[in-house]
């Protein structure tokens, strides 16, 4: 391709609404427009890179003995209310209506076509295990779209299905998804990690996202120094922590009642003690299954929903309105202990006290600081967990964090930000079941399908690598998902530009050549806001037959001789392909 006929409109400036650098240079490079929010079009060099990422997820999901197929993008509702799921599914699910009234949705996930699919054609286990996968637009109404890419509501994914007659079998596709996800994402070039994941609602072990580890990312998570337990924190469990021996913090007196005059968050109740966050007791208050409940952890600790939930058994958990959580219970919010929790209803004759669980690590602060319950404005301070709380039900609620203990060894956690590119699932027979998908197994009997689902963030993964491969000046693409590998940058007309460009090209390279009438300072600079993994200047020593040749990503620099450059750029770029730095050898 000739940079004279290539439609990329470059910018000066990001876009007002770009916070994270992906974004920015997604627009300012020319890859990407915005159209509405969380809706985007591709330019012609955001369509390349994206292809690139489609071929490399197809090669590899094809090697793994999976099977393309295309499904509607629209869904008619009555798929939807078989899964149940088009009334559990909440707003992020378009959905629309037909001339004739009738209800439809545009597919955010695939599940019921799919399994609609399966239950038409399967009928045998001889006919079982079988993946089927798809290439997508997908909408999800998304409540805050963001960084371009990264979060849209139009987004494009792959995702795969898998058909399975045991749960041996199922597992058995799982490995071959996961191990396929491996190679997906070392050949797309990206820092990544594989971490054991929450499985939400539908139960079993077995869940593992695949993370890009960036500082932008939304997920929290963590890795042992020294095994290789890796996890969302939303999944890590901690070990427990038993009371320390009371006798070995001397006798200390009761707990006191003390007026806190303004002082209702964590830092301003810690401030007010002259003590830290986590001397403090803090409140998270819920409704749990329509029951006012309250989670307790360490001030300078997270609550973590999921362990929650399944402290308490329940089936629903969100954060407990106000007004609902104290006309239900007579506690005034934001002063909520679990030191007398029980005796509040002495306190307001409405009000019964709610349910309550305290985090592990309670158990172990010498002397703690905890809301008062009875009334606004006061805190208790003196209450020593070992002693006061001695009774209360703990439970392992807290998020994981740094240093902390690892759970499958005696190692340490360390903790990352991760971008979520994928995710594969086990599903068992939570569809099939519910859409009665059956086939005939071995032993005469009908069956419902063992399922896995697996998805990858085709369009996010553009986002993601762009987080972890970008300078000051523009994008450092891995030579895998590169909307070119190579430029010429032609800085003096000469026919050794032009003669360079033909041979790469012969020698499949995919290669652009610079040849707009623009002055060097502006082919530099989009070629490196663009981000061209090499690029190789043709300038003044051109008629001395020396090129400048820079790799993008380290910045190397080196004069070659255009004696053997092509076959030197052959190889270095084939090598690159598979994910890896490009290496020039010696000039
Ligand atoms: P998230 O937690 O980020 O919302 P999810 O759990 O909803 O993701 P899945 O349903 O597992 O995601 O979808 C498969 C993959 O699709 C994800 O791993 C992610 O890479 C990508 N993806 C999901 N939602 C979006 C989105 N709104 N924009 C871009 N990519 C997305
Ligand atoms: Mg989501």
């Amino acid at each position: 391709m000739r940079a004279s006929q290539l439609h990329q409109p470059t910018l000066r400036e990001p876009p007002k609404d770009a916070e994270v650098i992906s974004h920015q240079y997604l627009v300012r490079g020319g890859y990407i427009r915005r159209v509405a929010a969380g809706i985007y079009s591709f330019l012609p060099l955001g369509v390349r890179s994206l292809e690139k990422v489609k071929t490399i997820v197809r090669q590899e999901m094809n090697r793994a003995g999976a099977q393309e197929v295309f499904m509607p993008a629209i869904v008619p509702a009555e798929l939807w209310q078989e899964s149940g799921r088009w009334d559990f599914y909440g707003p992020e699910l378009l959905r629309i209506k037909d001339r004739k009234q009738a209800d439809f949705c545009v597919g955010p996930t695939h599940e019921e076509v799919v399994v609609d699919m399966a239950r038409k054609d399967l009928r045998s286990y001889k006919q079982l295990p079988v993946n089927f996968y798809q290439i997508q637009t997908k909408f999800r109404d998304e409540m805050r779209p963001r960084a371009g890419l990264m979060r849209g509501r139009e987004c494009i994914m792959k995702d795969a299905y898998s058909f399975d007659a045991s749960v041996e079998g199922a597992h058995k596709s799982y490995k071959v998804m996961y191990d396929a996800y491996q190679r997906i994402f070392t050949r797309l070039g990206l820092d990544f990690r594989a971490v054991e994941a929450d499985t939400g609602n539908i139960g079993g072990s077995m869940s593992h996202e695949f993370q890009v580890l960036a500082e932008s990312g939304e997920d929290n998570i963590v890795s042992c120094d020294t095994c290789d337990f890796a996890a969302n924190v939303e999944k890590a469990p901690l070990p427990v922590k038993d009371f320390p021996d009371l006798a070995a913090f001397g006798s200390s007196p009761e707990p006191s009642l003390e007026h806190t005059p303004g002082a209702k968050s964590i830092e301003n109740v810690s401030r007010f003690f002259q003590l830290q966050p986590r001397d403090v007791i803090k409140a998270v208050l819920y409704n749990a299954d329509d029951q006012p409940a309250v989670a307790f952890v360490r001030g300078d600790h997270e609550v973590n929903e999921v362990k929650v939930k399944e402290a308490l058994g329940v089936k629903s958990l969100q954060f407990a309105d106000a007004k609902w959580f104290k006309e239900r219970t007579g506690l005034h919010p934001g002063y909520v202990g679990p030191y007398m929790l029980e005796n509040i209803n002495l306190a307001s004759p409405r009000g019964s006290a709610p349910r309550s669980v305290l985090d592990w690590d309670i158990r172990s602060m010498q002397t703690a600081v905890t809301g008062s319950n009875q009334h606004a404005e006061h805190h208790y301070r003196g209450v020593v967990p070992a002693r006061d709380l001695a009774d209360a039900q703990y439970a392992d609620l807290r998020m994981a964090i740094a240093a902390d203990p690892c759970p499958k060894c005696a190692g340490k956690l360390r903790a990352f930000k991760g971008i979520e590119v994928g995710h594969v699932f086990y599903l068992g027979q939570k569809y099939s079941k519910s859409m009665n998908a059956t086939f005939l197994a071995q032993d005469g009997t009908e069956k419902p399908f063992e399922m896995g689902c697996y998805g990858i963030g085709v369009s996010r993964i553009l986002s993601a690598a762009i987080e972890q491969n970008n300078d000051a000046r523009g994008i450092q693409w891995p030579v895998s998902i590169a909307p070119f590998e190579v430029a010429v940058l032609a800085v003096d007309p000469s026919d050794l530009a032009e003669k360079l460009y033909t041979d790469l090209l012969a020698a499949g390279i995919d290669v652009v050549l610079d040849d707009r009438e623009e002055r060097p300072g502006v082919k530099f600079n989009d070629a490196d806001l663009i981000g061209y993994p090499l690029q190789i200047i043709v300038g003044r020593k051109a008629a001395e037959g020396i090129v400048e040749v820079k790799i993008r990503k380290s910045g190397e620099r080196l004069e070659m001789s255009t004696a053997d450059l092509v076959a030197k750029v052959v190889k270095a770029i084939v090598d690159a392909r598979m994910g890896t730095a490009i290496q020039l050898g010696a000039a």
